[in-house]
């Protein structure tokens, strides 16, 4: 079996290794990061081991105040980072001052006893609430962030303060012998080996989720509308794409009279009024449902294998939920906005998004046409009434008039309370 001093040595060598990795995580990464804490984090641990192999150089009652110290602030500061990463607050003062108390106390207790407890369980028994802390801002962090490696590392961050927690009253029970100053003790020979891949494991998790967390804020940038965290219209198209075999309803909405909003308002307001919207759909339609922004005040919904009774349905539902909801703009003036949509029912065999997507659009105009906060179904008879509508104007007074459709008595039929369901089929 390796003597303490042994085991402490090689734990200094790898902590130097570890120190190098995350100075250069660092370094390599923004200023101002979590990668400054994961260093620091690593450089407290470093030295917090070198005073521990330091007992014949050092007064043990230093030994075990610097080294509770250094070792509890640097499971905090491990946390610290895992703070920071996923946006949460974070304050070095928490972790310092559970270091202080959990450093003071060990002092405290081998100087009152004269040496005969080392307290060194102490130490322990604050690095496990430490880790135990840090696990759970690590999981809540990574749920919401929906990040597995998160979950992973919040998962080693258990492990490890289970390690602490167990090896904590070993040390309250047989306290570490000091002879000529080397400290000697079974289990801490015996645990110091695990406690320390469990460390390293932590170490190394932090750069793994880092990565991951980066690719998924590079995939948000490049999939993301910045404004409403819907999908950008690329990423619809995409989505729709790989779902277009299931069948389903497509439905495209319109805020309404949304230049208006802009000239009374101002251009704020008007973005509080997207946000508004964005997160009313986002809130109301199922998990199931795709959402995206395709320009402007135009968002597109994806029901994938929905049918157009549900669909029309969970449409009127938003349609209530959006026009009830106050939006302020900046000079406190109240109001609300309301949107027109039109949707249309494509059936599994698919066919050309852009065809769907004009129906859908052809259905909006008609509820724009039609008097506006509506819904209205696409059925292929008024692609046909638009197209007459269309030559009839355009023979009149091209091209001015030629969306108006204010003269389509055919049109004013087609509401929310009466969906119809057709299918567009590849031609
Ligand atoms: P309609 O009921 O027929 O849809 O009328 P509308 O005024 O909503 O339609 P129009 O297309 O004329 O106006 C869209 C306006 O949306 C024009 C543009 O200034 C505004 N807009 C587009 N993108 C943004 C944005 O990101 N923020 C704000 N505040 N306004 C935007
Ligand atoms: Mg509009
Ligand atoms: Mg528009």
């Amino acid at each position: 079996m390796l003597d303490v001093l042994t085991v402490i040595s090689v734990v200094n060598a790898m902590m130097l290794f570890i120190c190098v990795v995350t100075g250069l995580a660092w370094w390599a990464g923004e200023p101002g990061s979590e990668s400054r804490y994961w260093f620091d984090a690593s450089l407290m641990q470093l030295f917090g081991t070198l005073i521990l192999s330091a007992g014949r150089y050092i007064h043990l009652d230093l030994v075990a105040f610097g080294a509770g110290f250094l070792l509890s602030a640097a499971t905090g500061y491990v946390t610290l980072g895992y703070r920071q990463l996923y946006g949460m607050r974070a304050q070095r003062r928490w972790p310092l001052l559970v270091a202080l108390a959990t450093a003071t106390a060990t002092f405290l207790v081998r100087y009152g006893s004269g040496g005969h407890d080392d307290g060194w369980y102490l130490i322990y028994f604050g690095a496990a609430f430490s880790l135990m802390w840090g696990a759970r801002a690590v999981w809540r962090g990574s749920v919401a962030a929906e990040m597995r490696f998160g979950r992973a590392a919040a998962l080693l961050l258990v492990a490890y303060s289970a390690g602490c927690a167990i090896v904590a009253p070993l040390a309250f029970f047989f306290p570490v012998q000091y002879v000529d100053g080397k400290p000697q003790s079974l289990w801490l020979e015996l645990s110091a080996v695990p406690l320390f891949v469990l460390n390293m494991a932590a170490y190394l998790m932090t750069l793994i989720v880092k990565l991951e967390r980066a690719t998924e804020r590079q995939r948000q940038l490049a999939t993301r509308d910045a404004l409403t965290g819907a999908l950008n219209r690329r990423a619809f198209y995409e989505a729709w794409s790989g779902v277009l075999d299931r069948g389903g309803v497509m439905a495209i909405l319109d805020i309404d009279h949304f230049k208006s909003v802009n000239d009374t308002h101002g251009h704020l307001a008007g973005d509080v009024a997207l946000e508004t919207v964005a997160a009313a759909i986002a809130t109301t339609l199922p998990k199931t449902a795709l959402f995206g922004r395709l320009g402007g005040e135009e968002f597109g919904i994806l029901f994938p294998g929905q049918d157009a009774a549900v669909a029309a349905q969970l449409l009127e539902d938003l349609r209530q939920s959006v026009r009830s909801k106050v939006i302020q703009s900046c000079e406190g003036r109240r109001f609300a906005v309301t949107f027109s949509a039109g949707f249309v029912v494509f059936d599994r065999s698919g066919g050309d998004v852009n065809r769907i997507f004009a129906a859908a659009d052809c259905a909006l105009y008609v509820a724009k046409s039609t008097g506006r906060d509506r819904i209205v179904a696409f059925d292929p008879p008024m692609l046909l009434r638009q197209e007459a509508d269309l030559m009839k104007v355009a023979a009149v007074d091209a091209p001015m008039k030629a969306f108006t459709g204010a003269s389509d008595p055919g049109a004013a039929e087609q509401t929310s309370s009466a969906p119809l369901s057709f299918s567009v089929k590849n031609a």
